[in-house]
């Protein structure tokens, strides 16, 4: 199965796609994940990445493409995947498709988390990554065990650099202008899943599971 997975900044689509990924047997791709990765190394690129990320801004789309194309052409792709945080514009969505069509395949569901604003805000105010395995925690509901350790790996447990008031605000704003007509896009042939993002995580995966499958 060909999965997206969309939603505002916040809605839980991290926690969500590992959850559905596991389940589906699918790899989950996330460019916000793997760009993180490439900004880490320090590179060229990676730097490039990083300016567009701390700003709040979108990745130019021809770049963006470019590496999910490359990304999609793996082996372990060959029979499904799931996209978190891409397509992210129309174009995106476009390339995306004729790449699909292209080699037969198109997307089957896209599943669409909705959040209000303000509990955005706040969720992405108090969010913390692991810096080595990515887990999720949260200062007011889920803080991890030990002092800014990871209850799993023991890394060490940051804020996102772009998970500030301001950016947070801007990134909002991005979603609405450019993300969320992606909606609409897909939602013609009848593929289109919305899903009430607020709640106990198994109970919005029991309802995600539910919308893909119907
Ligand atoms: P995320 O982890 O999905 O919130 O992504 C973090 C940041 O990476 C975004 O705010 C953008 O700057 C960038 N990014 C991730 N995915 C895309 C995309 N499909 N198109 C453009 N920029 C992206």
């Amino acid at each position: 199965m060909n999965i997206i997975l969309i939603g505002p900044p916040g809605a839980g689509k991290g926690t969500q796609a590992k959850k559905i990924a596991a389940k589906y047997k699918i790899p989950h791709i996330s460019t916000g994940d793997m760009f993180r990765e490439t900004s880490q190394s320090g590179s060229v690129l990676g730097k490039e990445l990083q300016g567009y990320m701390s700003a709040g801004k979108l990745v130019p789309d021809d770049l963006v493409i470019k590496i999910v194309m490359e990304r999609l052409g793996k082996d372990d792709a060959a029979n499904g995947f799931l996209l978190d945080g891409f397509p992210r514009t129309i174009p995106q969505a476009e390339a995306l498709d004729k790449a699909l069509s292209s080699v037969k395949k198109k997307i089957e569901r896209v599943v669409a988390i909705i959040v209000e604003d303000e509990e955005i805000v706040k969720r992405l105010a108090s969010r913390r990554v692991c810096s080595a395995c990515g887990a999720a925690y949260n200062t007011i509901t889920q803080p991890p065990k030990k002092d800014n350790h990871c209850d799993a790996c023991a890394g060490k447990v940051v804020q996102r650099a772009d998970d500030n008031e301001s950016t947070i605000r801007k990134r909002l704003a991005v979603y609405k202008e450019q993300t969320s007509p992606i909606i609409e896009y897909y939602s013609r042939p009848g593929i289109v899943r919305k899903v009430q993002g607020s709640g106990a995580v198994e109970s919005i995966f029991k309802a995600i599971c539910e919308s893909i499958e119907k």
